[in-house]
């Protein structure tokens, strides 16, 4: 069976702590969190961190907990920070760079969110891939909408990152990019052209998630996402457990279409990255 990534989105940024007490938000429940989600079969984790009263941060004090954390108790496992926007000071965005972690989200264009503009501008784009490239972190490319694949071009063609950029395909943000089966195949139509040799995968928002990750197992993606960043159900009726059933769920996916979840030294071969710290 060939491996595929589960990559898993353990708290994000929009404040659901009320609605799943199983959110993982202080570093130590982050951690043991990923712990579980690592032993279910994820080999890569995106982080998020939160203030001590849980509103979205950019203190590489508690990024630097949860890496240490997770580099302790998950060997090899990708971690990636986010630098993404929600509730954070575009000029704190970057912060974490530093910490030197092996991946982290790039957005290269803004977009319409549930509630506000998820901004990136330009200038702040670059700022972020010359401090990535300067700190050896690989980029992994948030794409909610066409446009943003031609920045990724762009970044290439700049020489701040490498023509084989991991890329994700962002469905079902509210205001954003549907979740429609047709839309993968476009954006993937466009993915091929302007950045062949990508590796891909795919995160669906809410509900959206198992349709969009069997969207992409049927399309061979690189990997899956999961976790409770995007979706914090495991049905209508009821709420995850946790990160780690999530990533059960996933693997279930995986089986049904002959894969079954790389280990983190597959994860790295197939991401460009080098062996663990
Ligand atoms: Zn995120």
């Amino acid at each position: 069976m060939t491996p595929a990534v589960i990559a898993v989105a353990i708290t994000g940024s929009v404040p659901r702590k009320r609605d799943n007490p199983a959110l993982p938000v202080t570093p130590e429940e982050q951690v043991r969190s990923t712990r579980e989600a690592f032993e279910a079969g994820a080999s890569l984790v995106h982080i998020h961190v939160r203030a001590p009263d849980e509103s979205p941060s950019s203190d590489p004090a508690l990024f630097a907990a949860v890496q240490e954390g997770v580099r302790r108790h998950c060997p090899g496992m990708i971690v990636q920070f986010s630098t993404g926007g929600r509730g954070r000071d575009p000029s704190q965005r970057g912060n974490a760079l530093e910490l030197r972690p092996d991946m982290a989200s790039l957005s290269t264009g803004s977009v319409n969110f549930p509630t506000i503009v998820y901004e990136n501008p330009a200038a702040l784009v670059t700022d972020l891939a010359t401090r990535m490239q300067a700190n050896a972190v690989r980029p992994e490319i948030e794409i909610f909408d066409l446009s943003h694949l031609h920045g990724a071009r762009r970044l290439v063609d700049a020489g701040l990152m490498d023509e084989r950029p991991h890329v994700q395909f962002v469905m079902g943000v509210k205001n954003a990019m549907p979740a429609e089966e047709h839309l993968l195949d476009l954006m993937l139509g466009e993915l091929r052209r302007v950045l062949p040799h990508a590796t891909w995968t795919a995160a669906g928002i809410g509900a959206q998630q198992a349709r969009v990750m069997e969207w992409a197992l049927a399309r061979g993606a690189d990997g899956v996402r999961t976790g409770m960043e995007d979706n914090i159900r495991v049905s209508r009726e009821r709420l995850a457990s946790g990160n780690a059933e999530l990533v059960r769920l996933a693997a279930e996916a995986l089986a049904r279409h002959g894969r079954r979840p790389a280990t983190p030294a597959e994860a790295r071969s197939m991401l460009g990255l080098g062996v663990a710290a």
